[in-house]
């Protein structure tokens, strides 16, 4: 017996499979014109009976996508388990005056045979029709059973075999890469939308699961589902991919207003998740506009996640220009990565500049930053700006430091030796803090060259300073230990404060080339920059300021009691031994202004 009383149920059982308005599928399309040809009808289908309507899931010889559901034969055909057949429409009370039999397609012909769940409900049916009135064997009937069934194999087998996300139960990323493939082979060439949501700032993220305690899990992908749905409606997959990311396609030509409605439903997301709980999410919205056909594999994917992710950085709904190929970015990448790999074993191609800071008060120059240069044999120089962001979080980064450590210290025991006394500044990433080796690999190498600890100082980028915090404060504090000084870089960039700062064994703070360059302009930087001179001496800092590009700024950050400026007006970056030259050619300071 059915559970044919049951429609809560069914529509539940239904739903849950995740299969209404999924794009059309080859494998279901395969059993359709097995059942047209074993039965010698012109038109099949595969449908799927909602609340209010039938959802064609697969046909054959008719184009036919929804119907009303009373217009549907087979909506007749779930009432019981036995299938059904019409002879002739025409002479059926019950279709007396239905649009199918009426208009196009002119069904005379029925026979449909339901899909049956585990749970014994009937969910929709696989039908064979012919617009001229005729009968079946019963060898014929049993045939359509037998595909019946195989369509429901293949309905549960997609659904169990990793195909959903457990938590969501939406279609996860293998079966988002089918649909796309599907769709791909179909409609090649036409335009899409993909719209990826990551689900929350990373930094919010800890709140919320303590807020929501252990219902975190089911409650943020359920409200993010709830602010999809409200802004584009319920008749399209939602895809979930990846554990705190959501996305979906959007036809452009179909969702008018579509940027419209992307703010919508960011404006819904934003709402409190739970009546009792002030949580929100606050989701950053990535949009990859694409033809069919551009993206292979989990490419698409791929691009999705860096647009989610590029949206959060500049705080709006993110689309990226059309064209912009993650294969490509991804094959550069992994070719830049692969050749620096090279680069580091092989002498020649990488090298060292070293930048210049003047001390103001004295006019000397007692500290130089060492940046890396890397000559490529056939992409010629690649800029740090370009490849230090890519091998940044990979293990590569590590080696690339010591790399520099190691030719820093060695040119600047060079330089001792010829009775240049300067500390080198070396620059270090974020991930290097984490590698408990740092220490060690320092004191080995200041013994190595016989430096002491405060020929070098260490700079890092204040955002390098914030995960972590137990980690890095432990690691500085060993690394201040040595006694090698410790600059903040590019300080004003981050969201740190100076006093948060504090908590940091750091000695030094470089004020960002953004604020400095633009000092003769912007009466606000001027102010910046001199409020955060006073409170950085304040705190025990000396300050240098980075982008001094011309006298005039020198002289006004000198007059400011900044401790050192570095830029293109002192000097830029150059080998070491133009370095040397440069330092023994400089005569008295290039600032005129009165030092206290
Ligand atoms: P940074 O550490 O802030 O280095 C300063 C950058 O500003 C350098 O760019 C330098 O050439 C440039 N610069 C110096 N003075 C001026 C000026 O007056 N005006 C302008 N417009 N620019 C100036 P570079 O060498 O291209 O390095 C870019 C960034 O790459 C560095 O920024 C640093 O974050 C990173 N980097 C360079 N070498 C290394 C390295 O060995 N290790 C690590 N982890 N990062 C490095
Ligand atoms: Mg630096
Ligand atoms: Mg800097």
């Amino acid at each position: 017996m059915l559970a044919a009383s049951d429609e809560a149920g069914r529509l539940a059982a239904l739903r849950q499979l995740s299969l209404l308005d999924t794009a059309p599928s080859d494998e279901f399309d395969r059993i359709t014109l097995l059942a047209a040809r074993c039965l010698a009808a012109p038109m099949a289908m595969i449908t799927l009976i909602d609340q209010d309507r039938q959802w064609v899931k697969s046909r054959h010889g008719l184009d036919l996508t929804e119907t009303p559901r009373a217009a549907s034969f087979c909506d007749h055909t779930i009432r019981g388990d036995e299938g059904l057949v019409i002879a002739d429409a025409s002479e059926d009370p019950r279709f007396r005056g239905n649009p199918l039999v009426d208009g196009a397609p002119h069904i005379r012909f029925y026979a449909g045979a339901p899909l049956i769940t585990r749970d014994r409900y009937a969910i929709g049916a696989i039908c064979v029709l012919d617009q001229k009135p005729r009968t079946i064997t019963a060898a014929e009937r049993h045939t359509l059973e037998i595909l019946a069934a195989q369509v429901m194999v293949l309905i549960e087998l997609r659904h169990s075999s990793g195909r959903l996300h457990p938590t969501s139960r939406l279609p996860n990323a293998i079966q988002f890469d089918e649909d796309l493939a599907d769709l791909t082979r179909r409609q090649r060439g036409q335009s899409r939308l993909f719209v990826m949501l990551d689900i929350a700032d990373p930094d919010h993220l800890p709140t919320h699961i303590n807020l929501l305690g252990p219902r975190w899990e089911r409650d943020l992908p359920a409200a993010m589902i709830r602010g999809i749905r409200a802004a584009f409606g319920e008749d399209f997959p939602i895809y979930h991919p990846l554990s705190l990311r959501f996305g979906f396609l959007l036809d452009p030509s179909v969702t008018t207003g579509w940027q419209e409605k992307l703010d919508q439903m960011a404006a819904h997301l934003r709402r409190p998740i739970n009546e009792t709980l002030p949580v929100a999410l606050f989701p950053s919205i990535g949009v990859v506009p694409f033809r069919l056909g551009d993206f292979m594999d989990k490419a698409l994917l791929q691009r999705g996640v860096l647009a989610a992710h590029e949206a959060r950085a500049v705080g709006r709904v993110l689309t990226t220009a059309r064209g912009q190929s993650a294969t490509d970015d991804w094959h550069d990448a992994h070719m830049l990565l692969g050749e620096l790999r090279r680069a580091l074993d092989v002498p020649g191609q990488l090298t060292l500049a070293f930048q210049p800071r003047l001390d103001f008060r004295s006019g000397a120059c007692r500290a130089v930053e060492a940046l890396i240069r890397w000559n490529h044999p056939t992409l010629g120089p690649v800029s740090p700006g370009e490849f230090i962001p890519l091998v940044e979080n990979t293990a590569l980064m590590t080696d690339l430091t010591y790399w520099v450590m190691d030719a820093a210290m060695r040119q600047i025991a060079e330089f001792h030796e010829q009775g240049l006394s300067l500390r080198v500044s070396i620059n270090v990433s974020a991930g290097d803090l984490q590698n408990s080796d740092i220490v060690g690999r320092i004191t080995a190498l200041l013994r190595r060259y016989r430096l002491p600890a405060d020929a070098i100082e260490l700079e890092f980028t204040e955002s390098s300073l914030l995960p972590n915090r137990t980690v890095v404060h432990q690691q500085l504090r060993a690394i201040r230990d040595l006694g090698v000084e410790i600059a903040i870089d590019d300080f004003g960039t981050g969201y740190s404060n100076l006093a948060y700062l504090k908590s940091m064994p750091a000695t030094v703070v470089k004020l960002d080339q953004s604020f400095i360059r633009v000092l003769a302009t912007s009466a606000r930087d001027r102010a910046i920059v001199k409020a955060a001179i006073l409170m950085a001496h304040e705190l025990g800092y000396r300050v240098v300021a980075e982008g001094v590009e011309t006298a005039e700024i020198c002289a006004m950050v000198a007059g400011w009691s900044c401790d050192e400026g570095q830029g293109y007006h002192i000097g830029r970056p150059m080998d070491a031994e133009t370095l040397a030259l440069w330092l023994a050619d400089r005569e008295l300071p290039p600032v005129a202004v009165s030092l206290p």
